[in-house]
């Protein structure tokens, strides 16, 4: 007997109907392109999310695998002439999923290590500590994002070298992870706003007025989600919009540079112009963009939990990504997206690291 409870699923049902099955959503899907099975694209996730909620499905591996293989990238929406909102039709399968105790056993591993040490690579030391920097009031604070801060740290480094560079007032902050990674994996919202609820509590203690961000995962957390569950009395920057206003002089760099946008700050957020300005301001540099761009970008295959459990999946996401440009050099603004595209072997950079070297 299927025993299965679609709690939130039902949420999405008339999501799933208005889906008309036509499949333009394969000829953009990067985990379709990957691995060539319907249940691996947008349509495939709606049919088989429509068996769940009507019991005709149990929540089995071959299940699991297509709903945790979407990276909630958002193109699939962008290029739906119904507008079906398969990312969030896959977020409230997710939560049933998690909600009756399924979780892929990287993903099991993953949020216990959030829950017991407030980051998602169980490491023990703070970001403060990791950083070599003590929270203070200020006026500009700088939220790193636990992939910064104990990974890609090279990023975090830039960022607060920058920020030192501009004499900037600013504080790191004792920060626990942004909910971004237990979000999409599928944990409750009654888990997740303590978590957003103590880190605005946090800041907000030492007077922060502007929260700057370098992950584009965290920035869509603050700017998208945070807000519709607590007040925040600060304003949220990603950091290529910081630089974008403040418009450092930096030195030439005389290379073709593309630009990659993060899932999580472009379609999600809406942040794609700023970026390029930066780049635009770097003297000689020519800017070039990417096959696909903008609202158009592929996904590098690094988000919605993919990195985690589908990691060579993920890789080749990647290096499919990876055809879209020959430029000199790729820049973008999101930890997971460096990381994932170098596991593809690209010269990869995050703007604050190619800032910070030409500032
Ligand atoms: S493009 Fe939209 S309507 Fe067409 S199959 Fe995909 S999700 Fe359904
Ligand atoms: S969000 Fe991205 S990976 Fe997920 S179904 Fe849509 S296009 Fe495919």
């Amino acid at each position: 007997m299927n025993d299965f409870r679609t709690e939130r699923l039902k949420d999405s049902e008339q999501a799933m109907l208005t889906c008309t099955m036509c499949g333009f959503c394969k000829s953009v899907c990067p985990s379709f392109k990957e691995a060539g099975w319907d249940t691996s694209a947008a349509r495939g996730r709606v049919i088989l999310s429509y068996g769940l909620v009507q019991g005709d499905l149990e929540p089995d591996e071959e299940v699991m695998e297509s709903l945790y293989s979407c990276t909630t990238c958002m193109d699939c929406y962008r290029r739906c002439p119904s507008k079906v909102d398969v990312v969030g039709i896959v977020e409230n399968a997710r939560r049933d999923l998690v909600a009756g105790g399924r979780m892929l056993p990287k993903h099991r591993d993953v949020v216990a290590k959030v829950r017991g040490r407030g980051n998602p690579y169980g490491e023990e030391a703070s970001v403060p500590e990791t950083l070599g920097r003590e929270p203070r009031p200020a006026p500009l604070a700088y939220f790193a994002g636990c992939t910064a801060a104990y990974r890609a740290n090279e990023i975090a480094g830039a960022a607060l070298s920058i920020l030192d560079k501009l004499e900037e007032d600013i504080t790191v902050l004792d920060e626990g992870c942004c909910g971004s990674v237990m979000g999409r994996i599928g944990c409750p919202e009654e888990e997740l706003v303590p978590m957003m609820r103590a880190n605005v509590e946090r800041i907000a203690a030492l007077g922060v007025e502007t929260l700057l961000l370098s992950c584009a995962g965290c920035y869509r957390m603050f700017k998208e989600e945070y807000p519709q569950h607590v007040e925040l009395p600060f304003r949220v920057l990603h950091f290529a919009e910081y630089l974008a206003a403040k418009e450092p002089p930096l030195r030439p760099c005389p290379r073709r540079i593309a630009y990659h946008d993060p899932c999580h700050l472009g379609r999600h957020a809406g942040v794609y112009d700023a970026p390029r300005d930066v780049i635009k301001m770097i003297p000689e540099a020519e800017p070039v963009e990417m096959a696909n761009a903008r609202e158009r970008s592929r996904c590098c295959g690094g988000g919605g939990g993919v990195r985690s459990a589908f990691p060579e999946a993920a890789k080749r996401m990647a290096s499919a990504r990876l055809e879209d440009t020959d430029a000199d050099l790729l820049v973008t603004a999101c930890p997971f997206c460096v990381t994932n595209l170098r596991a593809a072997g690209a010269e990869v950079t995050d703007l604050t690291v190619l800032v910070d070297k030409l500032l």
